[in-house]
């Protein structure tokens, strides 16, 4: 097939994509039939990828302060500032914050730079802010993060259940599988507060309350040991399974509390049991909803218990199954990207930072986790980071209480941003900015939900004065003293290495292992064909941990609070299907834009009436964080006493729609990630 073989710049399905140049900036977009993530198949999303590749609106020149400056001044100026901070206040007064968006080994570079050079675990991401919760939760039940399902097990289910996601509008390409599936007999439930499009002809739609996801879960699983369906040979073969589990979970789990704290009918309840109990091959698909949630790590652990406890798990067909928001969340997780881990899949435990140090050749190494995002834009509103470079990334607007990241960011002594975009809403805060090459420019490799590793390809040549993002993190580390150690040429290089850090001193103890691409040459790295790492992982019953077996976590529904006086609604908050993040890219397309056109704040229509609202109409939508006016939209798929805003809208694009003041910048104990779902409004 003529035209270049690349990958879609947006969500974690990752889907293959034939990208012909037609122009200097112009490209015809197809589906690559031979990609197994999409078989050809594109939503409009990646269909519309040609209308915004053009270059409007770029950097193409690096930048200290408003001044144009040359590459050598602006990184010398970088490393400099860095090397300083480190010299006077500690390795950790500095900080990365980085992007799902950045490519594998972009993200090798930077966490390599952080954690093994300047010595600070300081570097997290904003996919903290999309899947960490799964992260934390895989790590608690399988012993290692690992996403145990393929999208082959997407052709094999009978039962596909949905929770926390409207994968029609966000995972589309994964929807559309499931359709064809259920088209062939499958059934679906989707388990959502909202009634969005995912729910259009499915079997059953649960409106639970927001939060109330443990309960149901936790109740379907005492359902199911009631009703003998725990695989007890499973269990005692490869699940560790803690003393008084069953005794905890069974309290309080009849159909009548669970459908009473879930705020659903017991006869829905008992017909998802039903479908639950008919069929064994059931693929639970879990997303923000589930994630972004001060109890996210336990509402998975409480998903996973459940596959692991009927053994529905590690057979084809039979999974709980994370789908990420971005194209390389996962990427990032397996380079070590998250604050939380250190490198290839391997924890803070002092042999691994020994091992990693040993293998990077490094001065120094990361001892600790460094600070989740939440907590890195508090320390640097506190003083305590006086140096952060942001990569790829717009925590002006994506942040939680986006408001309070801004004033941290004014208060900054020094802000470095790579970007693609000369105008974002962390401009003003700048002090150097160094243009980076975006999709179609960029050449590496991505990772997508199912573990599924792919190269991005160029078409263009990088324009202005743009470098690869790898290229930029490695000049600074090689103006910080380290040239030997960063002297990479390409981005096969930096792959070889990653791969042969995955294998190092691991002889099966993890399963992320690159083994059969550390010595991959230049050229087959250029025709690389898209791979799984992993295989179908725990078809063998045995799992990552120290005795092979699985964890089964107890959690436990914790009280949800009746709405305050003061702010009598809930806000959630989610994507639209035509935009991705704050719209730097599919702003530009005019027809994807057309799909909504404004920002608009979902209402039930009696809530609508008891605020005075029509449709149509303008709302002010206020938190204790922030307040932002919004398009009434009156819906009967909103629950009561619950709004919808969408988070694409900055203040580039409108004065109003701005969701990131709104939420609060609390978070999950256990992997950091914000509760964007219900914020009091
Ligand atoms: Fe791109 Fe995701 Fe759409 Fe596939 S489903 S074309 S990866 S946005």
């Amino acid at each position: 097939m003529a035209g270049t073989r690349t990958t879609c710049a947006y969500c974690g399905v990752g889907c293959g994509i034939v990208a012909t140049p037609t122009g200097a900036r112009a490209a015809e977009i197809r589906g690559d039939p031979g990609h197994p993530a999409n078989h050809g198949r594109l939503c409009s999303k990646g269909t519309h990828l040609g209308e915004t590749i053009g270059l409007e609106g770029r950097l193409l020149h690096p930048m200290i302060g408003r001044r144009r400056a040359s590459w050598d001044k602006a990184l010398d100026l970088v490393a400099r500032r860095f090397r300083q901070t480190v010299a006077e206040h500690g390795a950790d007064s500095v900080a990365f914050y980085v992007s799902g968006q950045l490519l594998t080994e972009d993200y090798y570079v930077a966490n390599k730079l952080m954690k093994g050079f300047i010595g600070s675990g300081n570097i997290d991401t904003n996919s903290r802010l999309c899947m960490s919760s799964a992260v934390a939760g895989h790590i608690r039940a399988f012993g290692e993060d690992i996403v145990p399902a393929s999208y082959q097990d997407l052709d094999a289910a009978d039962l596909f259940v949905l929770v926390g996601s409207n994968a029609a509008w966000c995972h589309p390409v994964v929807y559309q599988r499931i359709r064809a599936r259920c088209d062939a007999g499958a059934r679906l439930v989707v388990i959502d507060p909202r009634r969005t499009e995912t729910c259009e002809g499915a079997d059953l739609h649960l409106a639970i309350r927001p939060g109330s996801d443990v309960a149901l879960m936790n109740g379907l699983l005492a359902h199911c040991r009631a009703a003998g369906l725990v695989d007890e040979r499973y269990l005692a073969a490869s699940v560790a399974v803690p003393d008084r589990f069953w005794d905890t979970l069974e309290q309080g789990c009849d159909l009548w509390s669970v459908a009473r704290t879930c705020e659903v009918e017991a006869a829905d309840l008992r017909r998802f049991y039903e479908l639950f109990a008919q069929h064994p091959r059931t693929v639970t698909l879990f997303s923000q909803g589930i994630n972004q949630s001060l109890r996210g790590t336990d509402q998975v652990n409480a998903i996973l218990n459940l596959h692991l406890a009927t053994g529905r798990i590690g057979r084809r067909g039979a999974a709980p199954f994370s789908i990420t928001g971005q194209p390389n969340a996962m990427g990032g997780r397996e380079v070590g990207g998250l604050a939380s881990s250190l490198a290839a899949h391997m924890d803070f435990a002092p042999e691994n930072c020994a091992n990693v140090k040993r293998f990077w050749g490094s001065p120094t190494i990361a001892r600790k986790p460094g600070l989740k995002a939440v907590d890195l834009f508090r320390a640097i509103d506190e003083g305590r980071i006086k140096a952060l470079w942001i990569m790829a990334t717009n925590p002006a607007v994506s942040m939680p209480d986006a408001g309070a990241v801004r004033a941290a960011l004014a208060r900054c002594p020094f802000v470095a941003i790579s970007e693609v975009m000369a105008e974002t809403d962390c401009t003003p805060f700048a002090h150097v900015r160094l243009p980076a090459t975006g999709w179609g420019e960029k050449d590496g490799t991505v990772t997508n939900s199912e573990r599924r590793i792919s190269r991005q390809r160029a078409i263009f040549p990088a324009p202005g004065e743009a470098r690869h993002d790898w290229w930029i993190i490695k000049e600074v580390g090689r103006r910080m003293g380290w040239a030997d150690e960063f002297a990479y040429s390409r981005p096969a290089d930096i792959f070889r290495e990653h791969a042969r850090l995955s294998t190092y001193q691991n002889d099966g103890q993890r399963l992320f292992d690159l083994a059969s691409h550390v010595a991959i040459g230049n050229a087959e790295y250029e025709a690389m064909s898209p791979f799984r790492w992993g295989g179908d992982a725990f078809a063998d019953g045995r799992f990552p941990t120290p005795d092979g077996r699985a964890r089964l976590v107890p959690v436990s529904q914790m009280p949800l609070q009746a709405p305050l006086a003061r702010w009598p609604l809930t806000l959630n908050t989610g994507r639209y299907r035509d935009q991705w993040h704050s719209m730097s890219r599919t702003g530009l397309s005019p027809r994807l834009s057309r799909h909504r056109e404004e920002p608009l704040v979902e209402v039930h229509p009696e809530d609508a009436a008891a605020f005075g609202l029509t449709d149509g109409g303008l709302a002010r939508v206020s938190t204790p964080q922030g307040a932002s006016l919004f398009r009434v939209a009156l819906a009967t798929g909103q629950r009561r006493g619950e709004v919808f805003t969408p988070i694409h809208w900055t203040d580039r694009q409108s004065t109003g729609g701005r969701t990131g003041l709104l939420p609060r910048s609390l978070v999950d104990p256990h992997s950091g990630q914000p509760g964007f779902k219900s914020t009091p409004a």
